[in-house]
């Protein structure tokens, strides 16, 4: 299984990205979206109930489904 996004690599701090989305930085990222995270996002590669799933921002790397990152969009 692939390894976990590390919020403190340069990738990350570049999107904000958070291991939990009560975290992210809502003052910097004023495009915050109430409720959104990463298992609700369109890119999120997992299913919607899936505890970790992967994005393709992060690539060989899963991410949180309680996650966040600046890079976040409505599923379609
Ligand atoms: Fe999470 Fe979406 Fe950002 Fe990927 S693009 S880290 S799934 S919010």
């Amino acid at each position: 299984s692939m390894p976990m996004a590390d919020p403190a690599s340069s990738q990350a701090q570049m999107l904000g990205y958070v291991e939990n989305a009560a975290n992210a930085d809502k003052v910097k990222y004023k495009n915050f979206v109430a409720g959104s995270h990463c298992a609700n996002c369109g890119l999120y590669q997992g299913k919607a109930t899936d505890k970790i799933g992967g994005c393709p921002l992060f690539p060989g790397k899963n991410v949180s489904g309680e996650g966040w990152c600046s890079a976040w969009v409505k599923v379609v």
